[in-house]
């Protein structure tokens, strides 16, 4: 099902990214993981693509099996860098006969960024590109990236939203933002969006903060602020997991209770291809929200979390 229908029959949508395993104990790992989240009935679940060092075939592998052998809503992650317009034709067609009827276009990032050299031989240089292409030719449902704290290469934060616009007007169906962990960027961001004349729905993407260490190296390709206050209580900690595990824990709930309260529409959960974080985070919340809690109530086999 195409995501803008689900839309309509939910008011708030709660997906999970996931990306393919590399190697064996990966693969079962995600398996046991990504069973546990099923059973939470997620509005879609989505997979990345080239990110990581993971390949096209992974990618594709990973979401015909989500698609045709879990039963999930999947939307495929494509991104343009380095690719010709005959593979984006080969490769969209290559979805289409897979059934898939989402996909999450993005540029991505080239391996050595080199300013001085166009990031595709063929001219699809940015998102926008891709979008445009892709929405003429296929219909697909279309997500694209945005960014709360600007995108890292953007001159300016409106230089960005201008570009976000654009995406927009090609014809993204709808945003999933970069994770962020301070809400103040989200508000202001979705305030400034709509200066801009952008109407398309903007979900917040949102990571578990599972390890200091980790969240540190995310924040440094992310952009994405460490607010002092989590530094201050995540520091002295950090050599304790289960400590951070709760600490995170509790500020991801205080983050997404804030985001559905004060309605944002739904959350994009980054899973990292665990589902601890996930399952606890969305029993949660749906301790409030007679729309999450009737699908946790269904879930009757235990959590097992590996
Ligand atoms: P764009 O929208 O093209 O923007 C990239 C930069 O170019 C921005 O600074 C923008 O302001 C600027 N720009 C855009 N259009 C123009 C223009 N016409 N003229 C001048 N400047 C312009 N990466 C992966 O490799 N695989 C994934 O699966 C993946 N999934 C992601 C999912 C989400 C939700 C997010 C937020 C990011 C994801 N990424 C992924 C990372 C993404 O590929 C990088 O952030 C990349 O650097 C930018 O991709 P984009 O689609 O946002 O690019």
């Amino acid at each position: 099902m195409k995501i803008t229908e689900i839309f309509k029959k939910q008011k708030k949508t709660f997906s999970f990214e996931f990306f393919p395993p590399k190697g064996l104990h990966s693969a079962v790992r995600f398996g046991v993981n990504a069973g546990q989240l099923m059973k939470l009935d997620p509005s879609f679940v989505s997979v990345t693509y080239g990110a990581g060092g993971s390949s096209r075939d992974n990618s594709f592998e990973m979401v015909d099996l989500f698609h045709n052998d879990m039963k999930f809503n999947c939307m495929a992650h494509y991104t343009c860098v380095n690719a010709t317009h005959e593979k984006i034709a080969y490769d969209m067609r290559t979805l289409q006969d897979m059934g898939i009827e989402n996909v999450m276009l993005l540029r991505g990032d080239p391996p050595e960024p080199d300013s001085n050299k166009p990031l595709n031989p063929d001219g699809i240089n940015y998102a926008s590109d891709l979008i445009r292409l892709v929405k003429q030719k296929y219909h697909f449902c279309i997500g694209a990236a945005a960014y709360p704290e600007k995108h890292q290469d953007a001159p300016s934060m409106n230089e960005d939203l201008i570009n976000l616009r654009i995406k927009a007007d090609a014809g993204a169906d709808f945003f999933v933002t970069q994770m962020f962990f301070d809400n103040k960027y989200y508000w202001e961001f979705l305030n400034k969006a709509t200066q801009v004349g952008i109407k398309t729905r903007i979900i917040p993407g949102i990571i578990p903060i599972n390890s200091y260490k980790q969240i540190k190296r995310f924040s440094e390709i992310s952009g994405a602020n460490i607010p002092e206050y989590i530094e201050k209580k995540m520091a002295p900690e950090k050599n304790n997991p289960d400590e951070v595990y709760k600490i995170g824990l509790e500020l991801a709930i205080r983050q997404c209770t804030d985001l559905l309260d004060n309605g944002a529409p739904g959350i994009h959960f980054y899973t990292l291809n665990k589902s601890r974080a996930a399952v606890d985070l969305y029993e949660e919340l749906s301790k409030d929200r007679p729309e999450f809690k009737e699908k946790y109530e269904q879930s009757c086999t235990p959590h097992v979390h590996i």
